[in-house]
């Protein structure tokens, strides 16, 4: 086979078993990889009734089709379980770089089942597999986690969750690259409920796509159209999706006060203009790219507020919405701050702004 492991690792945590398992080809031309062999797997495996937060939930971290290869927006990281937010189908995607080291490391995903007794972190190293002690890592947030799986293995990636995961909030988010999210559905509390802290992988094996010419043919085919297109492009690349933030306040696109307010009417141009893709880039120190990713949308930034120094990744379009509209804030400084702890501790940006709106409306009512 080609383009693909072939392969997914099945880890039993209640027994500390591990499971290689074959997958077809005709499956993979099927489902392909990512979200779509996670829907396979699931379907096939769960019969419905299950306790998102109990032992016969299922955690899939997915690797994509195109992760180890360099084709530009293809580097990124599927997350599927049933989701404790819904009671059904949950998924995040992820930014980042840890979807092309799992694909290099051996396997096209991993599927995690039953409850470990101990919290435990699973470290794969270019095929081989252990579960490991995270005592010491429990209690953590989401950048001391990762620091102390990268210690282990410098060259790693790591997926971990912080203190909300391991408390099983529905809200908590799963994070990779210091800051990078599989926020949505819950899955961070679906991770913490198997206590399971963190994933390391590492990986050098370089998987054969079945036609290398024509792939890197096209690469350049993209890339090419790409500069063609740079003004098209160049908005994302200086601003990310803050490109889109203040327009959004105004339009109707980004909920305002708790769903309830109109835009243009309380929230206004002047505060749109407040945190705008340009008042935002004012912090960006450098450029972002998840794996494998030309148009690097991404940015780091440094920033002196009121509360202290941040450093991390750029605000987003999520985060100025959560924060910005739907709670009436135009405080770049406040924003900067709840972004950033939601990035450290493992929440999802989403989700907790709208749990804050809730409150703010509850607390005025
Ligand atoms: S850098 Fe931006 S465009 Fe590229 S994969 Fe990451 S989020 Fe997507």
């Amino acid at each position: 086979m080609f383009g693909v492991n072939g392969k997914v690792l099945w880890v039993y945590l209640d027994e500390r078993k591990f499971k290689e398992e074959q997958i077809p080809e005709e499956i993979y031309r099927k489902y392909l990889t990512g979200y779509g062999l996670g829907v396979y797997i699931l379907n096939r495996e769960m019969k419905g009734g299950e306790d998102p937060l109990g032992p016969d939930n299922i955690l899939g971290v997915m690797s994509g089709i195109f992760n180890g290869y360099p084709v530009p927006l293809g580097g990124r990281l599927e997350v599927v379980a049933k989701s404790p937010a819904t009671g059904t189908w949950g998924d995040a995607n992820c930014g980042g770089k840890f979807g092309p080291e799992l694909k290099n490391s051996g396997f096209d995903a991993i599927f995690f089942k039953g409850i470990s007794r101990e919290p435990v972190y699973l470290k794969i190293v270019d095929g081989k597999y252990s579960l490991e002690d995270a005592g010491e890592l429990w209690g953590k947030d989401a950048y001391k986690a990762e620091d102390y799986l990268k210690r282990i293995e410098p060259k790693g990636q790591a997926l971990v969750i912080g203190v909300p995961g391991e408390r099983k909030l529905l809200i908590a988010s799963i994070m990779n690259d210091y800051g990078r999210a599989a926020g949505r559905s819950g899955l961070g509390a679906v991770m913490g409920s198997k206590k399971l802290k963190g994933i390391l992988v590492r990986g050098t094996k370089k998987i054969e796509p079945f036609d290398r010419n024509l792939l890197n043919e096209t690469v350049k085919e993209i890339q090419i159209q790409f500069n063609k297109n740079i003004d098209l492009a160049r908005p994302w690349q200086l601003y990310g999706t803050t490109a889109l933030t203040d327009a959004a306040h105004l339009n109707g696109d980004t909920p305002i006060k708790n769903w309830k307010g109109v835009g243009l009417i309380d929230f206004g141009e002047e505060n749109a203009a407040k945190i705008s893709g340009t008042e935002i880039a004012k912090d960006k120190i450098r450029s972002y790219g998840c794996a494998q990713c030309t148009l690097a949308c991404g940015g780091h930034v440094k920033r002196n507020t009121r509360y202290g120094q941040i450093e991390g990744h750029r605000l987003e379009y999520e985060g100025t919405g959560a924060f910005g509209g739907l709670n009436l804030v135009s405080d770049l400084d406040a924003m900067a701050m709840a972004f950033e702890l939601c990035n450290r501790e493992g929440l999802d940006i989403i989700s907790t702004g709208a749990v804050i709106a809730f409150a703010n409306e509850c607390f005025e009512n």
